[in-house]
């Protein structure tokens, strides 16, 4: 039997954020990964890195990151007030995000930041995704204009190299199977370590091993039926282990646990991520084309918004398609706007120079159909207003079932590329209720579990329906910390 202060159970951002932390109190720290160390660190790992915060000005941002004087000039970075980011929340949730924690993970957003960057994470403008040059300077869009230098690969990276500092020793290949509780506390974990049980004896258990998205079992049992036919976009290790942990001994439940983020994914990539491809099998330029199915018909407003406001429910949408598949069709006035993914050496693409020539490649679609909905489409289109991809435009349909909103162009420019889809699952949003100022695990008549502690994606009652990109790594940071700092703070009593 080993003993420690806290036990930390997982390796991705937000263990990394809660171990730290807890040692920061002065605790002795252990970190439990179910993986081996070939393939730690979680989702965080296989994340793009972009993160989300509340600012309002360049000095805001500097405190995250270099910012040249020259730079700063020469670029508009827009803002993202805390009220923008807690309005963009409550909208995209249709206003079912949780008052409290949504509170708390904007307003310690930028907080979470500085404290990463005092880690020794670095951060960089977000040149490449989320900005293009107009008039001459450059312009950020989506609210979001930094990200962790190396993507989720890097942040992990740099997190990890504070806790080898920091002399938090990790035990790998060692999975978290059980609390040890008598009923009132809760005193350590079982662990299933290669072949062997253990015990891991501690004062506070921060649980921060991810949702169920991993798990095809609990995924159709909770997202609903034909979930389980997802392609998983990272960490196979996320199989629901903490939250079932947690619910066995009486925790409460919380959020939406039919929902998930889930975007569009190649539809041959593996049944898992692969760290040396990332995220790079999503394919997030569909605002600037049509999305077709097995019927040849559109199914979803394509441009309603910028994709950071839809790509994660997209992917659902392409689920409850027949086959499960979708099409990605462009043309070639388009073609410099797609992101680097459509890029890669794996990708599932077909290109012609007519229309017709395309139809016939589009595996899996009725050709006529297609041919008739591009037809409709571009006769809906409207002409009367310019095309701006760094804004909504407004460019949209008229008289088409459904509308695309924003950056509707005519599919009429050789040569036409197509990209085939299917839905890929990141996170589940269903999980645990925690106390929002120590991130302690409520039990299920809403008082706090003595010992337990829990952060990251097991986190519910944050994420309804749908989800604004980069929030994920910073909500794991700012919750990551609550948690780590309580658990330590209790673990010194
Ligand atoms: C392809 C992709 C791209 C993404 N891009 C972004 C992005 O750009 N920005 C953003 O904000 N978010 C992004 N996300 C979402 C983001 O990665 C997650 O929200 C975040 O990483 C969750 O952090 P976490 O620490 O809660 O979970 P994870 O990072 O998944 O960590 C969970 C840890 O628990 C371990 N574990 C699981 N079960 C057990 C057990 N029983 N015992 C011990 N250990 C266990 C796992 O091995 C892992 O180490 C992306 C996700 C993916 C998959």
């Amino acid at each position: 039997m080993q003993e420690y202060d806290v036990v930390v159970v997982g390796k991705g951002n937000a263990a990394l954020c809660a171990a730290l932390s807890a040692r920061d109190q002065g605790a002795t720290v252990v970190m439990l990964e179910a993986a081996s160390e070939d393939e730690h660190g979680g989702n965080s790992r296989f994340a793009g890195g972009v993160m989300r915060f509340a600012y309002e000005t360049a000095e805001d941002l500097r405190r995250v990151t270099e910012i040249t004087d020259e730079e700063a000039a020469n670029a508009d970075f827009g803002t993202n007030t805390r009220e923008e980011f807690l309005d963009k929340l409550y909208q995209l949730t249709s206003y079912r995000t949780d008052a409290d924690l949504s509170e708390i993970l904007v307003n310690g957003s930028l907080d979470a930041m500085v404290w990463l960057r005092s880690k020794g994470v670095r951060f960089v403008p977000n040149w490449g995704r989320q900005s293009a040059v107009v008039d001459g300077r450059r312009k950020f869009f989506g609210n979001m204009p930094v990200e962790v230098s190396g993507g989720g690969a890097g942040l992990v990276q740099y997190l990890d190299a504070a806790v080898k500092k920091a002399d938090i020793p990790v035990l790998y290949q060692t999975r978290a199977i059980g609390l040890i509780y008598d009923g009132a506390t809760v005193s350590g974990v079982h662990v299933r370590q290669t072949c062997r049980a253990l015990e891991i004896r501690a004062k506070a258990v921060v649980l921060a091993c991810g949702g169920f998205e991993a798990n095809p079992e609990m995924r159709a049992r909770y997202l609903g039926p034909g979930w389980e036919l997802a392609k998983v976009r990272g960490s196979r290790y996320n199989v629901g282990d903490g939250i079932r942990m947690a619910l066995d001994i009486g925790a409460a439940s919380y959020g939406n646990w039919s929902g998930c983020h889930a975007t569009g994914w190649d539809r041959y990539a593996p049944e898992f991520g692969d760290v040396n491809v990332g995220d790079q099998f999503q394919k997030h330029s569909y605002i600037f084309g049509l999305l077709i199915n097995a019927d040849g018909k559109r199914f979803v407003d394509e441009g309603v918004d910028f994709h950071s406001f839809t790509y994660a429910k997209y992917g659902g949408e392409v689920l409850k398609q027949p086959g499960q598949f979708a099409w990605q069709v462009f043309d070639a006035k388009v073609t410099k706007l797609l992101r680097s993914e459509y890029r890669i050496k794996f990708v599932t693409k077909v290109s012609a120079n007519s229309l017709e020539a395309l139809a016939l490649q589009l595996e899996g679609v009725n050709a006529g159909e297609f041919l008739k909905t591009v037809r409709d489409y571009n006769a809906a289109v409207r002409q009367d207003v310019p095309f701006n991809h760094v804004i909504k435009d407004g460019k949209g349909t008229v008289g088409i079932e459904p509308p695309k909103s924003n950056w509707a162009q005519p599919l009429d420019t050789p040569p036409f590329d197509a990209f085939a889809t299917t839905c890929g699952i990141t996170f589940t949003f269903g999980g645990l209720r925690i106390d929002k100022d120590s991130g302690q695990v409520l039990d299920s008549n809403l008082l706090p579990m003595p010992g337990l502690y829990c952060a990251g994606e097991m986190v519910g009652g944050l994420f309804y329906f749908n989800y604004p990109s980069g929030t994920g790594l910073v909500s794991g940071a700012v919750f990551g910390r609550i948690a780590g700092t309580a658990a330590g703070a209790a673990s010194k009593n």
